[in-house]
C-alpha cells in the first residue's frame, strides 16, 4: 500500500540550493522532507564562486567544515577588457584587502558542495530525504501533498519549489515566468597549470562573452569559457591538446602551460525571473525562481540567500504558531526577495548585452562604467562591498556577527 507522511516542509529538488534550503530550514528546528532523484553530483562540472555571505552560511551549517578545503579564496578579481573594439575599457582590479576582508568568496567544485550538503542533511536530526521524482503536485487551503513516482506521496503548509529552471511545482502555482534566450553557451572545464594563479580570479572580456579564469587549490583553475553555440561546438571537436593551445592563446599565457584535466561541460545561456517568488503555499528557491549567465558569479549566492530567507521566514512564523505555508509568508518571502533578485538580473543582464552590442554608444556605455569602478575609490568600495555583502537586509544566518553569536564564539 501506497505510504502518506507529513512534515513542517517539503523540498521539491536536491540541487545545491535546495539542500542548502532543507539544512537551513532543519537548522531551525522544522522538520524537513527533501525529495530528489539523488543523481551523481560529480555530473555537474561547474565550480561556484561563493561569496563570505555564502560560506558563512554554509560554516554555521557545518557544511563547510566538510568541503572547504576543495575551495579556493578569491583575494583578487580582474577584469581585462578583450574586445579590441574601438572603446575600450581599461583593466580593473579589486583587491579584498582593499576593504578589510580576506577575500571575496570561495570557488568550489558544485559536485563536493552537493556532497557536503547531502553528507550534512544525513546527520540533521528533522531533515529526512528520499530518492525520487514528484510526479504531481496538489496544493489546496491547508496543505501541499506531492505524489511521488514511487506512488508514495508527502503533504506538508509549505512547499519549497527548488526543482530548477523547468520546475514543475512552479507551473502547479500557477507562478507565471519572464524568460529568454542568449546567442551564447558556455564551456566549463578544469586545468593545472605552470604559473601560480595567486588566488587571483580573471575575466577576459570577449566579443562573444566573458572567458573567466577562477582559481581552484594548487595551479589549478576552473575555466568558464562563453562562446556563440556555433563556435562551442566547433570547440568541442578540438581534442585536449589542441583546446588547450587555444585556451593559451586567449588567456595571453598568463597562466604559463596549460593541461585540462577532466572531462567538459557545456551549458547553452539563458535567463528567467518568476513573476512572483512564492503564492499557493508553494516558494521558490534557486534556479526555479531565477536563472542567470555565468556573469560575476551570481547565480547560486542569489540561491543561497533565497534559502536562508525561506527558512527564516518559514522558522518565525512555525515558532509564534502562525502558517508557513501561508498568505502571510508567502507575501514576505516574495517582498523579501524581489528587489535583489530583479536588480542582480537586470544588471547581469544589461552587461552581458552591452559586452555582444557592436553597437558604438553601448560600448562606451560600457567602457565608461568599468571605467569609472575602477578609478573612483568610494565607487569601487561600494562596488566591493556588495560583492562580499549585499547592502540590504541580509537572513540572520548570512550575517557573520550573528552567526558567531549563535555558535557562541
Ligand atoms: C557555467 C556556469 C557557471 C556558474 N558559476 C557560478 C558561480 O561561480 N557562482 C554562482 O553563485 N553561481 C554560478 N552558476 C549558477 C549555479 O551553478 C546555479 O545557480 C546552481 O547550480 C543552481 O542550483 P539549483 O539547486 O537551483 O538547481 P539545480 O542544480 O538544477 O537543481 C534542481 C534539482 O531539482 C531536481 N528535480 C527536478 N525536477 C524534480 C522533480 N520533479 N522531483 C524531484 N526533484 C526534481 C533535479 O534532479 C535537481 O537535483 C553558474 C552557472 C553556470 C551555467
Amino acid at each position: 500500500m501506497a505510504t502518506h507522511t507529513s512534515s513542517d516542509v517539503i523540498v521539491a529538488g536536491g540541487g545545491p540550493a535546495g539542500l542548502s534550503a532543507g539544512l537551513a530550514l532543519a537548522h531551525a528546528g522544522l522538520s524537513v522532507t527533501v525529495v530528489d532523484p539523488a543523481r551523481d553530483p560529480s555530473q555537474d562540472r561547474r565550480t561556484s564562486a561563493l561569496m563570505v555571505a555564502s560560506v558563512t552560511m554554509l560554516e554555521e551549517l557545518g557544511v563547510w567544515g566538510i568541503c572547504g578545503h576543495a575551495s579556493a579564496p578569491l583575494e583578487r578579481m580582474r577584469i581585462i577588457d578583450d574586445t579590441g573594439r574601438l572603446f575600450r575599457s581599461p583593466s580593473v582590479e579589486f583587491a579584498a584587502g582593499e576593504i578589510g576582508e580576506p577575500a571575496f568568496g570561495w570557488n568550489i567544485p558544485n559536485a563536493e558542495l552537493v556532497a557536503a550538503l547531502r553528507q550534512r542533511i544525513g546527520e540533521t536530526a528533522g531533515a529526512r530525504t528520499i530518492a525520487a521524482s514528484i510526479g504531481h503536485v496538489d496544493l489546496d487551503e491547508d496543505a501541499a501533498t506531492v505524489t511521488l513516482t514511487t506512488g508514495e506521496s508527502v503533504s506538508a503548509p509549505l512547499l519549497v519549489a527548488a526543482d530548477g529552471r523547468n520546475s514543475m511545482c512552479r507551473a502547479a502555482a500557477g507562478i507565471g515566468v519572464d524568460d529568454w534566450s542568449y546567442d551564447q553557451a558556455a564551456i566549463v572545464l578544469d586545468l593545472e597549470h605552470e604559473r601560480p594563479h595567486g588566488n587571483v580570479s580573471t575575466e577576459f572580456h570577449r566579443p562573444s562573452g566573458p572567458f573567466t579564469l577562477v582559481p581552484l587549490p594548487g595551479n589549478r583553475s576552473s575555466l568558464v569559457w562563453v562562446e556563440t553555440p556555433k563556435m562551442a561546438d566547433a570547440l568541442s571537436t578540438f581534442d585536449d591538446e589542441a583546446l588547450a593551445e587555444e585556451i593559451m592563446r586567449l588567456s595571453h599565457r598568463i597562466l604559463g602551460k596549460v593541461r585540462i584535466t577532466g572531462p567538459r561541460g557545456l551549458y547553452p545561456l539563458s535567463g528567467l525571473v518568476a513573476r512572483r517568488f512564492a503564492a499557493k503555499r508553494v516558494a521558490l528557491v534557486g534556479e526555479a525562481g531565477h536563472v542567470v549567465p555565468p556573469i560575476g558569479a551570481q547565480g547560486l549566492n542569489l540561491g543561497l540567500r533565497d534559502a536562508a530567507s525561506i527558512a527564516e521566514i518559514a522558522a518565525d512564523a512555525v515558532h509564534a504558531g502562525e502558517d508557513p505555508g501561508g498568505k502571510r509568508c508567502c507575501g514576505d518571502y516574495d517582498r523579501a526577495r524581489r528587489i535583489d533578485v530583479v536588480s542582480r538580473a537586470g544588471a547581469i543582464d544589461l552587461l552581458n548585452r552591452t559586452l555582444l552590442a557592436d553597437l558604438l554608444p553601448a560600448q562606451m556605455m560600457r567602457a565608461a562604467g568599468l571605467s569609472a569602478l575602477g578609478s573612483i575609490g568610494p565607487l569601487r568600495r561600494i562596488a566591493m562591498r556588495e560583492g562580499v555583502s549585499p547592502g540590504y537586509r541580509l537572513p540572520r544566518l548570512m550575517r557573520r556577527q550573528e552567526s558567531a553569536l549563535l555558535r557562541g564564539t
